[in-house]
Order: structure tokens, then sequence, then C-alpha cells
């Protein structure tokens, strides 16, 4: 199984759609740890990504997903707008010429998400951000190419959840829950909340 274009698209709509109601969940893992304003941002900028999406038709996957980084990188602003701006932007570079999206879509644009986030961010695997959902389930895509895209995202979308859940044990180095030091221990990082919401529902498209 592989999706279209089209198919991505839509896909892309029900993650917005996520995030979106998904704002006071993440709203508050921010404020557990930093200013509180991650929840807020990544609504905004899933707002500004339904608004290209929508009307869309789509000649090609890496088209939907440059799209959505750029969006969220126009309307977020802030750390976290240039991040997830560069999941999105990095991750659909990395599909260009692909017809289709498939297994091996996904461990390319996961692949190159995360490659994209640590070279901008600076943040390694351990330092409590996105990268701690998004560096698992990058390793785990790549393992299961060879399986339907459906199994794919489900062993994709567990390996982000075991990723966030991990989060909670780390002290924060970067961003505002840096300043928290051991009292940030027992909370996930807001960041590696939405990476696994956003993989979640991808799962959940394919598999319906
Ligand atoms: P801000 O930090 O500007 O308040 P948000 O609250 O929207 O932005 O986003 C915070 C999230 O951004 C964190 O939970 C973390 O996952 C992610 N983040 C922050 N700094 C980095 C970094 N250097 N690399 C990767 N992710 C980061
Ligand atoms: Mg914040």
């Amino acid at each position: 199984m592989s999706l279209s274009p089209d198919q991505v698209r839509l896909m892309m709509l029900q993650v917005a759609d996520a995030i979106i109601e998904a704002e006071p969940m993440l709203s508050q893992a921010d404020r557990d740890l930093g200013d509180g304003d991650h929840g807020l941002g990544m609504k905004r900028g899933m707002e500004a990504v339904k608004v290209q999406l929508e009307p869309m038709e789509p000649s090609s996957v890496e088209q939907v997903f440059v799209t959505t980084g750029t969006a969220m990188m126009t309307s977020m602003g802030g750390a976290s707008g240039a991040l997830f701006g560069t999941v999105y932007r990095a991750g659909g570079k990395a599909l260009a010429g692909r017809a289709a999206f498939d297994s091996e879509g996904l461990a390319l644009l996961l692949e190159a998400a995360l490659e994209g986030v640590m070279k901008r961010g600076g943040a390694k695997p351990g330092d409590k951000t996105m990268i701690d959902a998004l560096a698992p389930a990058a390793a785990r895509a790549r393992e299961v190419t060879a399986h339907d895209l459906t199994d794919a995202f489900t062993a994709v979308a567990a390996a982000a959840e075991a990723g966030k859940e991990s989060s909670k044990a780390m002290v924060a180095q970067f961003g505002r829950a840096k300043t928290l030091g051991e009292a940030c221990i027992g909370f996930p990082d807001a960041g590696a909340c939405s990476v696994t919401i956003m993989l979640s529902t991808m799962r959940d498209f394919v598999s319906a």
C-alpha cells in the first residue's frame, strides 16, 4: 500500500485537526516545563497548514510536506516554528521524485527530518526535545521499510510514544525548560508530545 499525493494531503489535514484538538494538552505540557506557548503556537501553525492544503491539488508528495513545513515556519515564529518547519521541509525534500508515499518514503522523511532538526537546533538525543520522539521513530522506520505502510506506521508511532515517555526522565538542555534543571523530571517534552500525536494520527489515517 502507498499513498498518492492527494491522500498525503488528506492525511496532513487530519494531522492538523488532531494537533488543533490537542492544544490544551500541549499547552499544559509546555506549562509544566516552559512558558506554555507550545500548544497555541502549534495550533496557529496547523491553521496556516489547513489554509494551504485545503484548496491544494498536489502534484507530488514532496509538495504536500514542503508546503506544510513552510506554512508552519512562516506562521508560528520562534524556535519551534523554525524547527517544526524544518521537520516537514527537510523531510519533504528527501521525497523528491517519488511518485507515492510508502514505507521507504516514511523512513526517508523521518531520517531527513531528524537530520535537519539536529543541524538547525543543535540538540541531540537525550536533551529532552522533540528529537527524543523523532530519533527512535526514524530508526524504527528504517527497520520496517519492507513492511506494509500500515504496519510501518504502527511500529513508528509506537517508537515515538516510547521515546516521548523516555523524555520524562530527562533533564532539559534546550529552551525554557533548561532553567528548571531537575524539576523537569517526570514531565514529557512538549515537542515530543506533538511529534507523537502527529505520527499516531498518520497511523490512524492509513489504518482506517
Ligand atoms: P519555545 O521554546 O520558543 O517556547 P515552543 O514552546 O513552541 O517554543 O516549543 C518548545 C519545544 O521545541 C520543546 O518542547 C522542544 O521539543 C522543541 N525544541 C526546543 N529547542 C529545540 C532544539 N534545539 N532542538 C530540537 N527541538 C527543540
Ligand atoms: Mg514554549
